[in-house]
């Protein structure tokens, strides 16, 4: 079994965008500070890092779900960059009440497990909004409420080591 941190992505990997916009373009998607060698350190520890992120502005046609694999494939190739990696990326791109994927509903969550043995004993959940919480609530996993993904990491390895 693997022990894995579940990462929300807007406000969290990168910077949140602008109200009623959404990152279409790698362009507009601006990875926060300290973000890859905190991942990194994830990465050393042994955790799987997998991202779980509500992206309706592909339900709303503002996106297409082409366009944010492509802002996917340059979060990897810069977090690559940086010796870090994310081990997957699960997207819901559907609007709100249409589906149970959606964060704070914990589909996204099951889609990981098919694909990985998560130790849900030993995992967490990280993101910068309630909604993150209460999904990773519901999924049975420690939460952690930061916009510092860097702060998150120092908590999850001290906790470790006690
Ligand atoms: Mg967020
Ligand atoms: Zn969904």
């Amino acid at each position: 079994m693997r022990k894995a941190v579940f990462l929300d992505r807007d406000g969290l990997i990168n910077r949140q965008a602008a109200p009623h916009h959404y990152i279409s373009e790698p362009e507009d998607f601006e990875i926060l500070p300290g973000v890859p060698e905190a991942i990194r350190r994830l990465n050393d520890a042994g955790y799987l890092a997998i991202i779980v992120t509500n992206q309706r502005g592909v339900a709303l046609g503002m996106m297409t779900l082409e366009q944010v694999e492509h802002v996917h494939d340059y979060l990897r190739r810069e977090l690559g960059k940086c010796g870090a990696h994310i081990d997957a990326i699960y997207v819901c791109p559907h609007a709100q009440g249409e589906c149970t994927c959606r964060k704070p509903d914990i589909g996204l969550f099951l889609m990981a497990e098919r694909d990985f043995d998560v130790d849900k004993g030993r995992s967490w959940m990280v993101g910068d909004s309630d909604t993150d919480v209460e999904a990773g609530k519901r999924y049975g996993v420690r939460s952690i409420l930061t916009k510092s993904l860097s702060h998150a990491v120092n908590l999850i390895l001290a906790e470790e080591s006690i």
